[in-house]
C-alpha cells in the first residue's frame, strides 16, 4: 500500500501528464479537470489528495459513498457518482453526490426527476455513452445519444452537463482512440442540436492508462485512480 508521500508524488506525475497533453494538443478547453476515482481507497487517503489541492472525487458505488461520508462530507471536495446507478439507490445517491456521470436510461431519469421533485432539488448529470461496443458495459449507444439527450432534457430537475464514456480496456492507442473521438463527435452533434436545458461543456473520458489519448481527443475531465493511489486489490 502506498504511503502519503507516494500519493503526492504520483499526483505530481499525473498533473504533469495532463499539462503536457493539454500543451501538445492546443486543447480547446483552457484546462482539463482531474477527477480522482477513489473506489477501494480509504477516506484517509482521499483526504491526503484533497489536502494536496484535489477537489473532485468520483465513487462507483453508493455503498462506498455512504461508508466514507463522515470523512468526505467534512472535506472541501465535490463528489460525483461514476459507476452504474440502480434505480432503487437513487434516493441514497442524491444524498451524497452533486453529479451523476452514469445516466444511461430513461427510467433512471424518471426516478431522479421524481425524487428531486419531492425534495425540491436538482442534480447535474453526464449522459453515459458506450463507445467501446462491449456488451458488458453500460451506456447508450452513440447512435441513440441525441434522442436520449432530448428525452432526458424534458425532466427539468436534471441538468445535463455533458457526456461520459469508459474507454476500451486495451493497451494499443489505435484501438482506444476511436471511441474517444466518437464521444467528441456525439458531443458536437448534441451541441449543434441546441436543445433547451442541455449543456455540453464536459467530456469525461480517459483513465490512468490512456488519459493522454483522451485529452488529445478533447476530454475536459479525466478520471484517474490507480496512477495516483496504486493498483487496487482484485475484487
Ligand atoms: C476505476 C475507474 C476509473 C479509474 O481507473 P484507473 O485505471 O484506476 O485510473 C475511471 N472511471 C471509472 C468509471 C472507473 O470505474
Amino acid at each position: 500500500m502506498l504511503n502519503d508521500d507516494d500519493i503526492l508524488a504520483n499526483l505530481g506525475d499525473v498533473r504533469a501528464r495532463i499539462a503536457r497533453a493539454v500543451a501538445e494538443t492546443q486543447h480547446e478547453a483552457d484546462h482539463v479537470r482531474l477527477l480522482l476515482a477513489t473506489k477501494t481507497v480509504s477516506a484517509e487517503r482521499i483526504a491526503t489528495a484533497v489536502g494536496a489541492g484535489e477537489h473532485l472525487i468520483g465513487e462507483n458505488r453508493v455503498q462506498e459513498l455512504a461508508q466514507k461520508d463522515e470523512v468526505l462530507s467534512a472535506l472541501p471536495c465535490e463528489r460525483h457518482l461514476i459507476g452504474h446507478l440502480q434505480t432503487n439507490k437513487v434516493n441514497q445517491a442524491l444524498a451524497y453526490v452533486t453529479c451523476i456521470q452514469s445516466l444511461d436510461r430513461v427510467d433512471l431519469a424518471d426516478r431522479l426527476q421524481r425524487r428531486l421533485d419531492s425534495i425540491d432539488s436538482s442534480v447535474d448529470v453526464l449522459l453515459q455513452v458506450n463507445t467501446s461496443g462491449e456488451i458488458s458495459k453500460f451506456g447508450v449507444s452513440p447512435d441513440d445519444a441525441l434522442t436520449f439527450a432530448r428525452e432526458t432534457a424534458k425532466r427539468d430537475r436534471i441538468r445535463i452537463r455533458g457526456l461520459m464514456t469508459i474507454g476500451l480496456p486495451a493497451a494499443d492507442p489505435d484501438l482506444i482512440r476511436p471511441g474517444y473521438r466518437r464521444l467528441r463527435e456525439v458531443r458536437d452533434q448534441i451541441r449543434d442540436a441546441r436543445i433547451d436545458n442541455v449543456h455540453m461543456g464536459t467530456l469525461s473520458m480517459g483513465m490512468s492508462g490512456d488519459l493522454d489519448i483522451a485529452i488529445e481527443e478533447g476530454a475536459t475531465m479525466v478520471r484517474v485512480g490507480s496512477a495516483v493511489f496504486g493498483v487496487r486489490p482484485r475484487p
